[in-house]
């Protein structure tokens, strides 16, 4: 059968030759073996479920979170030739009437539903009386309450599928997932190990950067201005920061649109259609924008501020570069970000288990922003990616020119003035004592006696918050799961302790006052 896979590749979508993964996912729903499929955003997911909906009998169902999403896929396939249509809340109920009954009589070879579809028994029903092919979960991060994007009418879906008599092949596709969601898709569906493919998650046209200690607003202007017609998206945590900026810009003269959940519905497709068809180069968003969104052109994605955690980061950057040209991930960071992400979570209704682990995502979001290794490795690194290709070479830590230096005696100065303290403080205290604060909570601890205290004096408050913060993005310390972080030593934090591994940093990344006197 994989003959007329590759045949059908060829006639219907014009490629000769399958990306890497897709040839196994196929095979595997041909031979009827349910399958995750882990593949980075324009790795080609979509094939992976068409050509087997395409080579078996029958009538494919995709189940998939967004409307949008839906007509994009639809739109596509139909296109091509290939007869598909989607069931949603957006027919009159005459139009989906119409549907069901062409549904029923097999003139579908895919049919795209949202997951709530499952809920009805008429729905069920129905694919109880026609021939099926395979089910399709796409986006199936959402599946999980430990994915970014967790939807419980997703999660429903699974108890429903064991009302289906004759249950084909299911696939479940997503471009992010960590090893956490991954068990949990896997787990949930009863896909086996065997059966998941992951092509890894390197995007290797893109490259990313940090930007610190910038004017935001000044940055993006000239950013944007040194790039006049290119398509980029700027990402803002809240709406009043959308607004801001977009009149900002709008200000300059740029071409920008805007979009946010406090918009219209009709505001919101306008602004977005304006920016796929490329009348507004800019689109000034807050993460509301963009799933499902099919822009290929899109060269860069700015991060106005620290997004929640690696895995929507990773999403919304991604959608720089879908064509596989070369394009920027830019992140603007600054401190008092951090505080609103946590008050975010802080807000939220989740319980405490799931408030812990996203304050666990938010802290490794954080440690990005402060490593010095390759920008892209890390990420890799964070979703466990086992293809481990070399650093990039273009991001902001593989192009610092800046020479290393050996920071190891002074790491070991923090490692045992954290011990010291109790390990119960976070990096501010401990950079306070470290600088020899008169501060008045110091004096109630009676930190002035601790032998570090003061040691490092020689250098600001600030660079000293910086270079803790340096040790915990190396895995050097870390800082608990509390919403408070409090600084531990890590394993690794020994070795340095006595010697046996070296601290490394980039020259000038913090510096001793030049002015001191060590009298
Ligand atoms: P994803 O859903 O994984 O983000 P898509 O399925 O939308 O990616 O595919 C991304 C792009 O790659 C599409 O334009 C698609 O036509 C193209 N593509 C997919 N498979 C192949 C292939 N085997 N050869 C060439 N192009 C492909
Ligand atoms: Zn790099």
């Amino acid at each position: 059968m994989i003959e007329t896979a590759h045949q059908l590749l060829k006639e219907y979508y014009g490629f000769d030759t399958f990306r890497p993964g897709q040839q196994t996912v196929i095979e595997q729903l041909l031979n009827n073996e349910d399958t995750l499929a882990i593949m980075p955003t324009g790795g080609g997911k979509s094939l992976c479920y068409q050509i087997p909906g395409l080579t078996m009998d029958g009538t494919a169902v995709v189940i998939s979170p967004l409307i949008s999403l839906m007509k994009d896929q639809v739109d596509a396939l139909t296109s091509l030739g290939i007869a598909a249509t989607y069931i949603n809340s957006s027919l009159t109920s005459e139009e989906q009437r119409q549907r069901f009954i062409d549904l029923r009589e097999g003139r579908y070879k895919f049919v795209y539903v949202a997951p709530e579809r499952f809920e009805t028994p008429a729905f069920i029903e129905t694919l109880n009386s026609i021939n099926l092919s395979l089910i399709a979960f796409d986006e199936a991060h959402c599946i999980s309450q430990w994915g970014h994007d967790f939807r419980p009418s997703y999660r429903s879906v699974v108890p429903a599928l064991s009302n289906i008599i004759q249950l084909p092949a299911v696939a479940a596709l997503t471009a992010t997932a960590t090893n956490q969601v991954i068990e949990d898709i896997r787990r949930l569906l009863q896909i086996e190990t065997d059966h998941v493919v992951n092509t890894g998650f390197a995007r290797e046209n893109l490259s990313f950067h940090i930007i610190k200690g910038r004017d935001k607003k000044d940055f993006i202007s000239n950013y944007i201005f040194e790039r006049k017609q290119e398509s980029g998206i700027i990402y803002t945590t809240t709406r009043k920061q959308v607004e801001a900026l977009y009149n900002h810009l709008e200000n300059k003269g740029v071409s920008v649109a805007k979009y946010h959940a406090g918009l219209s519905e009709h505001e919101r497709k306008q602004a977005q259609t304006a920016f796929i068809q490329d009348e507004k180069t800019i689109m000034v968003a807050t993460n509301a924008f963009g799933m499902g969104i099919d822009k290929s052109n899109v060269r860069f994605v700015v991060h106005y501020a620290l997004p929640m955690n690696i895995e929507s980061y990773y999403q919304e950057a991604g959608r720089a570069g879908r064509d596989g040209e070369p394009s920027d991930c830019i992140l603007l960071f600054s401190g008092q970000d951090i505080q609103l992400q946590k008050f975010l979570i802080d807000q939220s209704l989740m319980d405490e288990d799931k408030k812990t682990n996203e304050y666990k995502k938010l802290q490794a979001m954080i440690n990005y922003c402060h490593t010095h290794n390759c920008l892209q490795t890390y990420i890799l690194d964070y979703f466990n990616d086992l293809s481990k290709p070399e650093d990039c070479g273009k991001c902001t830590n593989c192009q610092s020119t800046q020479d290393r230096e050996d920071m190891t005696k002074e790491a070991q100065m923090v490692l045992s003035c954290v011990k010291r303290m109790g390990e119960r403080f976070g990096a501010g205290m401990v950079a306070k004592v470290l600088k020899g604060s008169k501060d008045k909570k110091i004096k109630s601890f009676q930190f002035e006696k601790l032998t570090t205290y003061g040691l490092m004096s020689a250098y600001s408050e600030k660079d000293l918050t910086n270079f803790i913060h340096f040790l915990v993005a190396e895995g050097i310390l870390s800082t608990g799961e509390q919403r408070l972080p409090i600084l531990q030593l890590n394993k690794s934090a020994e070795a340095v302790l006595k010697g046996e591994k070296q601290i490394w940093m980039q020259t000038g990344s913090v510096k001793q006052a030049e002015s001191t006197n060590y009298e």
